[in-house]
């Protein structure tokens, strides 16, 4: 078909529309976060039963119609398939897809963001390093694809390179312990401070294969947290099922 356009992504989520379609958002390399209808998807003997459901990875043939694209052929070549399997890393991979689909652009170029994903969601599969770990690694990444990650490694005031300080909200950034010495509620010890430096300047094959100690853990977490409350203006659906995992 003429108009048939081929990318490569993932399936973010999937929404049963009618009686038997399905609609699916997709994160893709060549056209961002795109929508797509896909027509008899939830028949048992549709070819796209299986293809369409969240982390379905491969290409996907697409062409359109009147209000969507259409789905018309699908190659996975990853289906994340333990992840569904286990219902906390589930989770975990649900909060990876659902901040994709928050920060993802429609027609922009996925590139960097659908490797990014991809990496996240095979280290939590195979368990390279604690899944509480791989995600708030994976937050990191997405805010500095944002231009939302201040660098680490000198301070923000007095431009003095940094041995250990401390994160400022009101300066979005690091602080020496000279410009900022009344303290603060977000410490940087220099393994923190190594950690997000660590992070910039890594690609995202190499990104998700090491671990922290709780501390430092701790500290890296409590500011990316702080930094993707700043991006998102809600909060995650998936991560309020995580904490219920965890409760547990
Ligand atoms: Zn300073």
């Amino acid at each position: 078909m003429q108009d048939t356009v081929r990318v490569n992504g993932i399936v973010l989520s999937a929404m049963p529309v009618g009686e038997a379609d399905r609609r699916i958002l997709l994160y893709t390399k060549e056209l961002g976060r795109i929508s797509c209808f896909v027509r008899g998807a939830r028949k048992p003997t549709s070819p796209f039963v299986g293809k369409t459901r969240p982390f379905s990875f491969g290409r996907f043939d697409l062409y359109p119609g009147r209000d969507a694209m259409n789905l018309q052929a699908a190659e996975i070549t990853e289906y994340f398939e333990p992840l569904a399997s286990d219902p906390l890393l589930s989770a975990y991979g649900s909060c990876v897809l659902e901040l994709t689909s928050r920060v993802g652009q429609e027609n922009s170029d996925g590139t960097l963001l659908l490797t990014l994903v991809y990496y996240a969601l095979l280290a939590l599969m195979k368990q390279h390093m604690a899944p509480e770990l791989t995600w708030t690694v994976f937050q990191a990444k997405v805010l500095e694809y944002e231009g939302l990650m201040p660098s680490f490694s000198a301070c923000m005031k007095c431009g003095k390179p940094l041995k250990t300080g401390v994160f400022k909200p009101s300066y979005l950034g690091p602080l020496c312990l000279t410009c900022a010495p009344e303290g603060s509620e977000y410490p940087l010890s220099e393994s923190t401070l190594y950690a997000f430096t660590f992070v910039r300047n890594e690609a995202p094959n190499r990104l998700f294969s090491f671990a922290l100690s709780e501390a430092v853990f701790s500290e890296f977490r409590q500011v990316v947290r702080f930094l993707r409350g700043r991006m998102l203006s809600r909060s995650l659906s998936s991560e309020e099922l995580l904490e219920v995992f965890q409760k547990q």
